[in-house]
């Protein structure tokens, strides 16, 4: 591969994992994001430090919804593939402002989609989706193949609509497009507003967590290694065109429970936690638990990381 990558949201979490990976490959990436403040912008600038000063990366400071972002970008500049991960993430935020959710999530992504196929032949195209479009109606592991999605939560509604938006410009416009539903994402750089981060900073400060519910609701926690491990090979299958399906589960394929959860981060931290027991939220769902049988298959993930060691590397990465 000799041409450059477009990643969009590349300074975040696991954007910024996956910049450090494809510059460790040698290739060329242009990072688009903006930098917002849902949590401290100066992180974000610490993301791509390294990525940058290798001189392989190159940052645009700009927003997915402007037409002058993309009107700025050339599409026939000879791009390998575009990885778009740039988006308002996050379930609860997204019941406060769900019009901001909307507008940078499904604008942003059909801006997206738009550019990538605007070239003299489209650019093969990796969306992030999430484990928010099951919501709550169908039996774990979650298959692919669930007829129809029901989000619960205004965020998980506009994943769907992005991986909707995605099918349709495959249909309309031929484009590679594939969408890979990331289940909770956990490691080094891990969103503040997240569980482990939130839970395992405060645990060790000695303050109260929230935890809303009984502590039986339950996550498939996935450590962002096996999930840039993921993204880079959807990147190479959609560029050969070697893909039978449009959507792939990117989880660890084991549920854990928040109470679980809890008591090993108390075991990795070396303290115990002070719970602040909340009512269950809005648009929280029960639980999620990946079936990646089909990422298998057709990808070659399988998920490596343990949970246990990978929460050793959080807790560690945490404290440095
Ligand atoms: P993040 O917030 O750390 O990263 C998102 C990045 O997108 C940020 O750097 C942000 O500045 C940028 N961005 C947001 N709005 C933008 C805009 N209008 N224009 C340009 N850039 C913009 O979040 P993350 O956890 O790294 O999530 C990355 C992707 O993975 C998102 O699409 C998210 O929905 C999806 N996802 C994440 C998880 C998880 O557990 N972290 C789970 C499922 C899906």
């Amino acid at each position: 591969m000799s041409g450059r990558v477009l990643l969009t949201g590349g300074a975040g979490f696991i954007g910024s994992s996956v910049l450090d990976a494809l510059v460790l490959q040698g290739r060329r990436v242009t990072v688009v994001d903006d930098f917002n403040d849902y949590y401290d912008p100066r992180t974000k600038h610490e993301n791509v430090e390294a990525a940058v000063a290798s001189g392989l990366a190159q940052v645009v400071h700009a927003d997915i919804r402007s037409p002058q972002t993309w009107a700025e970008l050339d599409a026939d500049e000879g791009w390998d593939g575009v990885i778009h991960l740039a988006a308002r993430a996050g379930v609860r935020p997204s019941i406060r402002d769900p019009a901001l959710y909307t507008s940078v999530n499904v604008e942003g992504t059909a801006r997206a989609l738009d550019w990538a196929c605007s070239g003299s032949s489209p650019i093969p195209f990796v969306l992030a989706s999430s484990s928010s479009v099951y919501g709550d109606e169908y039996p774990v592991p979650f298959g692919e193949d669930a007829a129809a999605l029901s989000p619960v939560s205004p965020y998980g509604a506009t994943k769907q609509s992005c991986e909707a938006l995605a099918r349709t410009w495959r249909r309309m416009r031929g484009i590679r497009a594939v969408a890979l539903r990331f289940f909770t994402v956990y490691g080094p750089r891990q969103r503040p507003d997240l569980a482990i981060h939130k839970f395992a900073r405060r645990i060790d400060a000695g303050e109260p967590i929230p935890v809303y519910g009984d502590g039986s609701s339950a996550r498939d926690y996935t450590h962002i290694d096996d999930i840039v491990g993921g993204v880079l090979a959807a990147l190479a299958a959609v560029q050969q065109d070697r893909l039978d399906h449009f959507a792939y589960n990117l989880g660890s394929d084991r549920a854990i429970r928040l109470d679980e959860l809890i008591a090993a981060i108390e075991e990795a931290v070396g303290k115990a936690a002070v719970i602040d027991r909340q009512p269950e939220q809005l648009g929280d769902v029960k639980r999620t638990w990946a079936d990646v049988s089909r990422a298998g298959r057709d990808l070659g993930y399988a998920p490596s990381v343990t949970f246990e060691d990978g929460l050793r590397d959080f807790v560690s990465w945490l404290r440095r």
